[in-house]
């Protein structure tokens, strides 16, 4: 008998569970709250451990040729000083390539269009039950497996009063894409992924070529700098950080805004139903491993489960597998946001090896049939 899986969000780490069930057979539908699929949110880092998920799901390929990948991580002052700097890839060979967050969902869309998933976009999750997910058009749809990967404000997490924890930062990041040849050179520093730090005013610009067109910009500063207020004042940004006023004059009308934040389930499943991805375990983006430990996740969950008969004991063994690594991922990526000015010096000179245990954490590979 075929089994089923209903998935709440077509995110990356909806997508993944849907792909890797979809490959072993399930027949799986993903809802979608929004009218179309879209990633919001510029560009985005992958590490190793995310590239290998990829590479298990078929779709690494894709998703290097749209990507970039620096030889080296800067840190700069405003005045464009050299603070400190990283090689990459991190030794050991453990790869970060950034692209675009639109090029990533793409390749994981055509992957799950084309293992069989069905993707239904307007259809919104309002709660789970055991075995069934329910949407706002008031369908009650059974599966062996419900899944909410809805997302930060998960409605399928909070219909099983799962939250443990969610905290919200005074920090934030404006992010948005901007063409590259604006960048003003072709090659040195300017290939570079990179944190512009103005110390005195406490901004940070992340500077990061996503491809061979489009550079990824965050604007960072705590959430009460009158710098982030909307409409963003280039003129602003551009006398703080006077070496980037070639890509910082002219912003985009609406970058996108989001706080750093955390949040931890109690747990990470309620009978037949999972939640994973930022639903069960968001973290601040200062590792650049929200999305990387969600694929992760999502990957393994659906190899649980699928391996096994009993759903709910292979939900209560993954969440045993996976959870002390992310939350070893959480406690990195807080420590760092609860200290990100001054710029530390083992952030100047080298990841710590807490950042690259996370990165080091990859699928076994060729499992899937
Ligand atoms: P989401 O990406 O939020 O996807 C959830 C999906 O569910 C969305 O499509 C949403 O529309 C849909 N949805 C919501 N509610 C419902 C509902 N009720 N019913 C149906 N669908 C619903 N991570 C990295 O690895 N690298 C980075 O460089 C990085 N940078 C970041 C920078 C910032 C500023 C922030 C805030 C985060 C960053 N992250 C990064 C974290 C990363 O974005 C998240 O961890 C990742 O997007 C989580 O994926 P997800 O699929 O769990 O959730």
């Amino acid at each position: 008998m075929v089994r089923t899986a209903e998935i709440a969000g077509a995110g990356f780490a909806g997508l993944t569970v849907a792909i890797e069930l979809a490959r072993r057979g399930w027949r799986v539908r993903v809802h979608e709250a929004s009218p179309e699929l879209r990633a919001f949110g510029a560009g985005i880092f992958l590490w190793e451990n995310g590239l290998q998920v990829l590479a298990e799901l078929g779709v690494q390929d894709r998703v290097l040729a749209t990507s970039y990948e620096a030889t080296r991580w800067e840190e700069r002052d405003s005045d464009n000083g050299e603070l400190g700097s990283r090689p990459l890839p991190v030794p050991g060979g453990l790869r970060m390539i950034t692209l675009t967050r639109r090029d990533l969902l793409t390749a994981l869309v055509d992957a799950a269009l084309e293992s069989g998933v069905s993707i239904t976009t307007g259809s919104r999750a309002v709660r789970a039950d055991d075995g069934a997910l329910c949407t706002e058009d008031g369908s009650v749809r059974d599966a062996d497996l419900v899944v909410g990967a809805d997302g930060i404000r998960s409605a399928v997490r909070d219909s099983l009063d799962l939250l443990a924890e969610h905290e919200v930062f005074d920090l934030g990041l404006y992010r948005f894409l901007v063409p590259l040849d604006r960048a003003p050179s072709f090659d040195g520093q300017w290939r570079c992924y990179a944190n512009y730090w103005n110390l005195r005013s406490k901004r940070r610009v992340l500077y990061v070529p996503c491809n061979e067109r489009e550079l990824y910009l965050g604007l960072g500063a705590h959430a009460s700098d009158g710098a982030l207020s909307q409409p963003l004042d280039s003129s602003v940004w551009c006398e703080s950080f006077p070496v980037l006023r070639p890509v910082l004059s002219e912003l985009p009308a609406a970058p996108r805004y989001d706080r750093y934040e955390v949040l931890r389930a109690r747990k990470w499943s309620s009978g037949r139903v999972a939640v994973v991805g930022d639903a069960a375990h968001a973290m601040p983006p200062s590792l650049g491993q929200g999305a990387g430990t969600a694929m992760m996740n999502a990957l393994n969950l659906a190899r649980s489960v699928a391996d096994h008969d009993d759903v709910v004991a292979a939900l209560r063994d993954w969440e045993a597998e996976n959870r002390p690594l992310t939350e070893h991922a959480q406690q990195e990526s807080v420590a760092i946001a609860r200290n990100l000015f001054p710029v530390t010096p083992e952030r100047r000179d080298g990841w710590g090896e807490g950042a690259v245990a996370v990165a080091r954490n990859v699928p076994k590979a060729g499992e899937s049939s």
